[in-house]
């Protein structure tokens, strides 16, 4: 079946033929006598005994989101990070030595880079992932995993997926993605040999900023032992409901990827050719030095993006950023509603100013998301803000 049909058929025959699944809010199942719930702990990845590791609703989203990224299995956790940090300590034990990349999302770069270093002595290499090189260079013999995020949130910077997963496949090193930005709908990772899939099921996936949601996608065996350990142990799981309004997002996921592509393209088209942006981090731009890589392996681009203002002065950029009407200053994205931060504000007050650069950002960088508005409204509001920058 193709991806619109996974997510829009369903038959609830046993369920009163009702056309939308029910909610099962209830936390445990009982059993009819001592050998059916004996045989449920015999398979205790599948059986309804407590809805912490299962429940029928979120079950129903799980097994969409699996086949629409074509693994076997999906598990739908409490948060975006809790997925990511799930399916990383599956894969590390404590001295290892994992590979990721510079510019990585900011909560995985504090759990590589302080938690598993400081409590686990799990050593890491940050590389520029554009350079397949970086990473044969940064492998050792105890290296486990390399974590990728193609592209990465802020910086829009691409990694050639099947060629790190060859490496890797070649050296016993495990993989993981974090397909946030390009959706399943347009970013197929597992079928270019990635073995683990995450996402912060909070932006594209629910899409509506309703819900703060992960998932793991993976084949069965990796997914049962990630079900088992981390996820039963951790207890990050989904609640009902919320898997509910993540599946009720999933029918509409393929014409919102859609619609936001088309806004977002006009969107980054307008900054590119303004002359109060010195540049613009997309890659559906032809102008993009990774774009050939881009079509390659995504079949289309989402809505978020950022660009570097032509001023550095703080105040100027402060200014563009509150004349903004339609684009509403937060966190996340992702959803209906178009969004804009601004990464000085919070990054500094983790980092020193040099490390910031070394990220290869600066004050001056903008990071807006395209939501569902009109693109012609969308464009005049970004356009009145620019005028007010003064070169
Ligand atoms: C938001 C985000 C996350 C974290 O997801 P939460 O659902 O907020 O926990 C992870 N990766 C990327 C790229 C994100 O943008």
């Amino acid at each position: 079946m193709k991806d619109e049909t996974i997510l829009n058929h369903d038959d609830y025959k046993d369920q009163h033929g009702a056309v939308v699944a029910p909610i099962y809010q209830n936390s445990l199942f009982t059993f009819d006598d001592w050998d059916s719930i004996d045989r449920a702990f015999d398979h205790k990845a599948e059986a309804f005994i407590y809805s912490r590791l299962l429940n029928p609703t979120v079950q129903i989203a799980e097994q969409k989101i699996a086949a629409l990224c074509q693994g076997d299995k999906a598990k739908l956790c409490a948060s975006g990070i809790a997925a990511i940090t799930s399916a990383i300590l599956h894969c590390v034990n404590a001295g290892d030595h994992l590979i990721t990349i510079k510019n990585i999302y900011g909560p995985t770069n504090n759990f590589i880079n302080k938690y598993l270093k400081n409590k686990f002595k799990i050593e890491s290499t940050f590389v520029d992932g554009r350079y397949v090189e970086e990473f044969e260079k940064a492998i050792k013999p105890n290296t486990q995993l390399i974590y990728l995020e193609s592209p990465a949130s802020l910086t829009l910077e691409l990694q050639d997926l099947s060629v790190i997963a060859q490496l890797a496949k070649s050296k016993g090193i495990k993989t993981i993605i974090d397909n946030t930005w390009a959706s399943p709908v347009f970013q197929k990772p597992l079928t270019m040999g990635i073995d683990i899939e995450v996402h912060s099921a909070s932006k594209y996936l629910a899409g509506h900023s309703d819900v703060v949601a992960g998932v793991i996608i993976s084949d069965k065996q990796t997914m049962d032992a990630i079900i088992t350990g981390e996820h039963e142990l951790l207890g990050a799981k989904m609640a009902p409901f919320e898997g509910w309004l993540v599946l009720r997002s999933l029918r509409t996921l393929p014409i919102r990827m859609q619609a936001i592509m088309n806004k977002a393209m006009k969107v980054a088209t307008f900054l590119e050719q303004h002359s109060n942006v010195v540049q613009v981090h997309y890659p559906g731009l032809k102008s993009n030095s990774q774009y050939e890589l881009g079509q390659k392996q995504m079949s289309g681009y989402t809505g978020l993006m950022s660009f570097e203002l032509a001023t550095k002065e703080l105040e100027q950029i402060k200014q563009f950023v509150d004349a903004l009407k339609l684009f509403k200053l937060g966190v996340s994205w992702g959803g209906h509603d178009s969004l804009v931060y601004a990464p000085v504000i919070s990054y500094l007050k983790e980092l020193s100013p040099d490390k910031f650069e070394a990220m290869n950002i600066n004050a001056s960088l903008i990071r807006i998301s395209v939501g569902l508005e009109d693109h012609e409204d969308l464009i005049h509001d970004l356009d009145v803000a620019l005028q007010l920058i003064q070169t």
